[in-house]
């Protein structure tokens, strides 16, 4: 029988890919947004699945809306991608973050345990929960050590999925996906940020582009790859926890320096260091060993940096 999903942040990046992936594979893909009324599911128009899904406005702070979803759509599996999920706006908005992630995840498994139906859950955990990894790439066995309000709500999350299947029974899983990017990132992330200035300039733009910490390290991986292995995890015999990436990071300057060669330009004549952007609390190197979900999911990340920040810029050039 044809299987049904709810994506609840489906006009986001991730969303978007893997309402694609499982419409793919003969889902009934159902998804939602805090107004589905006004938002232009911009992502989903890009990718031509716009009619293909349905859509519900659901406020995941709100235990009445999270229910009335669930129990209108019925859906076999969740996938739970919605929340503030910038760690730079979170130190600004550090109790929407909280909110929005940490009760939104309590509320969705409350209402699952609720209905008391078989669902499985996939919740969207983070590798900012781990903080520095430093030169060791972190496993599902690295402590946590959260550095930002985001991490904090990720970590808080985390532990609440873990605790519902363990005191309920619930199948549910999080999945600690490092840092992954896409055409569909918006330009407030900073990949994003830099392809889009790369392009302009290229195209004759005289603008700067204007970075903070450019030394950090991060493992930066393909999205329409990474929502593969968040379907793989709810097709497992049981339900568990998994570090998704590459296995390599970059610094920030060797992303900048890939993109900026990519459309043949010097970045060192276009950058400007602004250290009113550099974060109260920032993580030096995010880096992770996805052995586990090699070995049990079959999944591997086959694109790296350099590949990344490729399609991002063809996919960029070609908009414009
Ligand atoms: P996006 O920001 O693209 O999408 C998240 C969605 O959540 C938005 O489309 C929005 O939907 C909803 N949302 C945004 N702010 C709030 C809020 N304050 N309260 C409730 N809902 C909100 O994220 P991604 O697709 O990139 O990521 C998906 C999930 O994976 C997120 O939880 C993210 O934190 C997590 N993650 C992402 C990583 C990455 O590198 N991309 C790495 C690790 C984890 P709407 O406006 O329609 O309501």
């Amino acid at each position: 029988m044809m299987k049904k999903a709810l994506i609840c942040g489906i006009s986001g990046q991730d969303g978007a890919y893997l309402a694609q992936l499982l419409l793919n594979q003969g889902y009934t893909v159902c998804g939602t947004s805090r107004d589905a009324q006004i938002s232009p599911f911009s992502n989903l128009v890009y990718l031509g699945i716009r009619q293909q899904v349905k859509l519900e406005s659901m406020a995941l702070t709100d235990f009445r809306s999270v229910l009335q979803v669930l129990t209108k759509i019925q859906p076999d599996e969740i996938y739970n991608l919605a929340g503030q999920s910038s760690v730079g706006l979170s130190f600004g908005q550090p109790v929407e973050t909280l909110e929005s992630i940490a009760t939104g995840t309590l509320n969705l498994l409350e209402a699952v345990r609720f209905l008391g139906k078989p669902i499985k859950l996939y919740n969207a955990g983070s590798s900012e929960c781990f903080g520095d990894t430093g030169d060791t790439a972190a496993d599902e066995t690295t402590p946590f050590r959260p550095r930002s309000p985001y991490a904090v709500a990720k970590a808080t999350a985390f532990w609440e999925v873990a605790n519902y299947r363990e005191a309920y029974g619930l199948f549910a899983c999080s999945g600690i996906l490092f840092n992954h990017e896409s055409p569909l990132r918006p330009e407030r992330f900073v990949t994003q940020k830099i392809v889009a200035a790369a392009c302009r300039i290229a195209q004759g733009s005289k603008e700067q582009l204007y970075l903070g910490n450019m030394q950090i390290q991060r493992d930066w991986g393909w999205a329409p790859e990474y929502v593969e292995a968040m379907h793989l995890m709810l097709q497992q015999q049981q339900p568990d926890d998994y570090v998704i990436a590459t296995g390599e990071s970059s610094s920030l300057e060797d992303f900048v320096s890939a993109a900026f060669a990519s459309v043949n330009l010097d970045w060192r004549e276009h950058l400007v260091i602004d250290n009113s952007l550099l974060r109260p609390t920032d993580l030096e190197v995010g880096r992770g060993n996805p052995a586990k979900a090699e070995n049990q999911l079959g999944w591997q990340a086959k694109y790296k940096m350099k590949d990344v920040v490729q399609m991002m810029v063809k996919a960029r050039l070609a908009k414009s």
